[in-house]
């Protein structure tokens, strides 16, 4: 035979499954030796028992819940719900041993049930293993009936609260335990409050509450029969009604939104837990308090004090509560025992506290204490104090910090104090919260921004062309395009606010405006954009500001202590550089060279270069253009200078660079229309033609741009080296490092090396005299590139897995449409666990990245292995790189500081 029932002195407070949370903190305060009202727990065991015997039919009409049925069937299976459900019983063994534990609570108290001499009221409270905030019912002052209150208004000395209480706990049974509609008792305490003239319930007079509990007891004659003057009936039916509040229809709905499955929490615990009042005088109250400020995370008691009063009026907010520090000043010594209570549990807990409290005649009683729940900025600097102090350690530390906090840190955030409601949901590409003028082409980004405005560009899709425009907004949105889209990877590497794939938003780019339902937004026009959340708002929504706290820089130092991974940053120009430095980067992962092309005259020089037809004519512009390449370079060495730096050789598809066909069409018609020569431009269009392909991404990028046009090739390293060899001359260490992308097959790579960057190193060397100790390694991105690296090991001194090309050639799907056409039906089918191409997908393409990996260093022992995708800066993905021969991940600037505590976590984790 089971046991059902426990004292909260014999029961072990760690069984938060067993117990719930409420009664695990009341066994846990009552064991520390802290002033808990007297009680006991029947257990979420006996909730189980409780519904063992309809067990089958409940989990079949929950099922039909969880498909989230439309409204008629779902109204129909509640209804069904509810029938099976109140024809349970509670089962014998479990009341009897209920009975019994009363039976101790009378004696512990001195007081029994329903006894009107000293009769023991009892709360009793739902609590689950993980808490349900207002999910479940509770019912307070059980035992009140005609006789126990006239004992009550003696104990008291306050008739007046007696009946208040009566009345109160008329109501809540009425409602709670025997389901009548609450209206009826509202109605008529508004009738009985109009009567006397009372504004505020407790103007109602002794006679008007005498009044309402005969009118609540017939209310209950009329509606069930009769209200239970035996205090035993009571108990058990509230027992029985707070077991069935776990099925209750808005506790089902909260279970499936917050994902609670049953091996988290499965049914309720009930607390039975004598009553205290805090209303029966001026020396009584009651209260919620932290051990530390949960905004800021200081060091002192934060909280409020309601006096006179019960906790629901506290969560009602009627009245304005004192706050915490008023209640120092008035009850010194109740401060102090409150204290040092609080600071016990959090030590013990090892996590700041949120516990609720009631002063009952002067004597302080705890009432339940839980981990606060606290924003990123008191996270970290809690997490550091708490370190400190020597409540937890280092390593306990940067766990008790999320990843995501690090970011929240980082970012401008919408204040939830604006409680603004978004219009639109799109990707939260790259995080922070911006208010803007909204503009349509990069031109007028830039222009406007010239002006001194902060402008929000909204572009259907992005493409390199727009990258100017980025630079000048203030934040992008876009209403195509995924996670990895061209907007999303720019905007997070430059650190731009983005919501991306906001497909209700409707742009209109030639005309100037945007459309959600029925909303036009014309250029010029504010809007707000949170890239937390891919929230879009009209108009201005008020933000609060990042910072990067000392606190936060202490605990990443710590997590660089421990952790395996290197951490680098992806970076396109210098500003990156700076920010990845600042941000505790060890290098630079990958520099993505493209957008250093797209200053106006580089940008016609390529175009030049790309549309020459043979090397002759390609020369002069490649002189032209290396030499302004030069100067970027030079730049991001001297901020990296001593780190290394890895630079990837030109990836896109050369027509990115070129106007489209349509573009040069429409200029020919132009011309033509006013009579004059078009033959250039016939040419172009030409050209531009025979460039385009089908499947871009597929096509003539990466690597086969360097195989074709050797010479191209050739000039970006002299860019490169001759930046490396001139900053070496003038005593700055830069430690460079070349990088092939989009290679399939190892003699790409020695084609390259053979005919650019060799030949660039060996002239840079002999005209600077210098000698440049420069590594030459490859990405992995595509599939054959993984599949055949022990040939590729051999030929190159580092790899590095571009993990978002990789996704897309190993599931074919395209990373710029997936993620918003079905990657988000795959998700809730469950076809997907997660989005690819934000969290690696282990099963497939990790199992890529740990074969290619293990084998390039078995090949190669000092080889260098890193990780340049998106994933580089995703929590679980770094975990996973953790656990193979990866040596370090690189990520987006902004990401710099959560890879840091990733890495740590994950190495802590592991060695658990
Ligand atoms: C990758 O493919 O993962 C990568 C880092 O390169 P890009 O995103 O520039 O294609
Ligand atoms: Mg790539």
């Amino acid at each position: 035979m089971g046991k059902y029932v426990y004292s909260f002195k014999e029961a072990d407070y760690r069984n938060k499954k067993l117990f719930g949370g409420k009664g695990a903190s009341l066994i846990q305060m009552s064991q520390l030796g802290l002033r808990v009202p007297p009680g006991f727990i029947i257990t979420t065991e006996a909730c189980k028992k409780f519904y063992e015997p309809r067990r089958e039919e409940i989990a079949e009409l929950e099922a039909a819940l969880l498909k989230n049925p439309p409204p008629e069937v779902r109204d129909q299976v509640i209804e069904k719900l509810h029938k099976v459900i109140d024809s349970l019983e509670l089962p014998q063994e479990i009341w009897r041993e209920a009975v019994e534990y009363m039976k101790r609570l009378e004696e512990e108290t001195g007081r029994k049930f329903g006894d009107p001499n000293a009769p023991l009221l009892v709360s009793v409270r739902s609590g689950a293993a993980v808490s349900m905030p207002g999910m479940m019912d509770t019912v307070l002052n059980l035992g009140l009936n005609d006789e126990t209150v006239k004992g009550l208004a003696k104990w008291s000395g306050n008739e007046w609260f007696a009946y208040d209480a009566y009345r109160r706990f008329l109501q809540m049974f009425g409602k709670i335990v025997l389901s009548i509609d609450e209206k009826l008792f509202s109605s008529a305490w508004e009738e009985i409050k109009r009567k006397y003239g009372a504004k505020e319930d407790p103007e109602v007079p002794l006679e008007g509450l005498k009044e309402a509990v005969e009118r609540f007891k017939q209310i209950i004659l009329r509606e069930r029969g009769g209200f239970p003057q035996d205090p035993w009936e009571q108990l058990r039916l509230a027992i029985k009604a707070v077991f069935k509040s776990w099925m209750s229809p808005r506790a089902i709905f909260y279970r499936i939104i917050e994902k609670i499955t049953p091996d988290v929490a499965d049914c309720t615990a009930v607390n039975v837990v004598t009553m205290v009042f805090g209303n029966v005088g001026w020396d009584s109250g009651t209260g919620v308090v932290f051990s530390r400020d949960v905004a800021t995370g200081e060091n002192k008691l934060y909280g409020e004090f309601l006096p006179v009063a019960q906790g629901e009026d506290v969560v009602a907010g009627i009245r304005t509560p004192m706050d915490i520090e008023e209640f120092r000043k008035r009850f010194p010594h109740l401060y102090d025992e409150l204290y040092r209570g609080v600071k016990l549990l959090e030590r013990v807990n090892k996590d700041v506290q949120d516990v609720e409290f009631t002063v009952e005649k002067g004597v302080l009683y705890f009432l339940q204490a839980r981990n606060a729940k606290m924003t990123a900025l008191a996270r970290v600097k809690t997490a550091v104090d708490m370190a400190k102090e020597g409540i937890i350690t280092r390593e306990e530390a940067i766990l008790y910090v999320k990843p995501d906090h690090v970011l929240q840190l980082l970012y401008p955030r919408i204040d939830p104090k604006a409680k603004a409601k978004p219009v639109a949901q799109g990707l939260p590409a790259s995080p922070g919260a911006v208010s803007g003028q909204v503009v349509f082409h990069p031109d007028d980004a830039v222009r406007w921004a010239a002006e001194g405005k902060r402008v929000i560009l909204a572009r259907v899709e992005t493409k390199p062309d727009d990258v100017h425009g980025f630079y000048a907004a203030v934040g992008i949105l876009t209403s195509r395009g995924g996670m990895t889209s061209h907007a999303a990877v720019v905007a997070r590497a430059i650190g731009k606010p983005a919501v991306v794939g906001a497909e209700s938003v409707e742009i209109h780019e030639e005309e100037k405006y945007l459309k959600i339902g029925d909303i036009v937004v014309k250029e010029g026009e504010w809007i707000t954009i949170d890239g937390h959340t891919g929230n879009v708002y009209i108009g201005v929504v008020p933000t609060i500001e990042a910072e990067l706290i000392p606190e936060l820089e202490e605990l990443l130092s710590w997590a660089d202590q421990v952790r395996r991974l290197g951490v680098r940053a992806n970076a396109d120009l210098p500003d990156d550089a700076a920010i990845a430095r600042k941000f505790g980067a060890e290098g630079i992962g990958l520099l993505r060279i493209e957008r250093m092309f797209r200053k106006p005259e580089r940008l016609e020089l390529l175009r030049r270069i790309i549309l020459a037809e043979s090397a002759e004519e390609r020369r002069p512009y490649l002189e032209k253009l290396y030499k302004a390449l030069k100067e970027d370079f030079k730049e991001v060495f001297r901020i990296m200078d001593g780190l290394p730096v890895i630079v990837r050789l030109i990836d896109p598809p050369l027509h990115e660079f070129l106007p489209k066909p349509e573009e040069v069409l429409e200029q020919i018609y132009q011309r033509k229309m006013r009579g004059e020569d078009a033959s250039e431009l016939e040419k172009l269009y030409k050209r531009v033609k025979a460039l385009q392909e089908a499947n871009p991404m597929l096509g003539h990028r990466g690597v086969r741009v360097g195989v074709t046009h050797p010479d191209f090739y050739y000039y970006l390293n002299r860019a490169i080296l001759e930046a490396a060899a001139e900053l070496k001359k003038a005593g700055h260490n830069p430690v460079v490092e070349i990088m092939i992308p989009q290679v399939a097959d190892a003699r790409e790579i020695v084609f390259v090396k053979e005919k650019s960057i060799i030949p660039a190193l060996r002239d840079v060397e002999k005209e600077f005299g210098v000698s440049l100790n420069v590594k030459i390694g490859t990405m992995v991105e595509t599939v054959r590139a993984a599949l055949t690296i022990d040939e590729i090991a051999k030929h190159v001194d580092f790899i590095s897995f571009g993990t978002n090309d990789l996704t897309q050639a190993v599931f074919s799907f395209s990373r710029d449409d997936a993620e918003n056409k079905f990657i988000p039906q795959y998700l809730e089918l469950e076809i997907l666990d997660a989005n690819p191409f934000e969290t690696l997908d282990v099963k497939g393409v990790g199992k890529l990245v740990e074969y290619a990996a293990a084998t390039a260093k078995e090949v190669n022992p000092s080889i260098e292995v890193g990780v340049c995708g998106e994933h580089g800066g995703d929590l679980k993905s770094i975990y996973f790189f953790h656990k193979t021969k990866v040596d370090y991940v690189s990520a987006s600037p902004f990401r710099v500081p959560l890879a840091r505590l990733a890495a740590a976590q994950a190495a802590i984790l592991q060695s658990k």
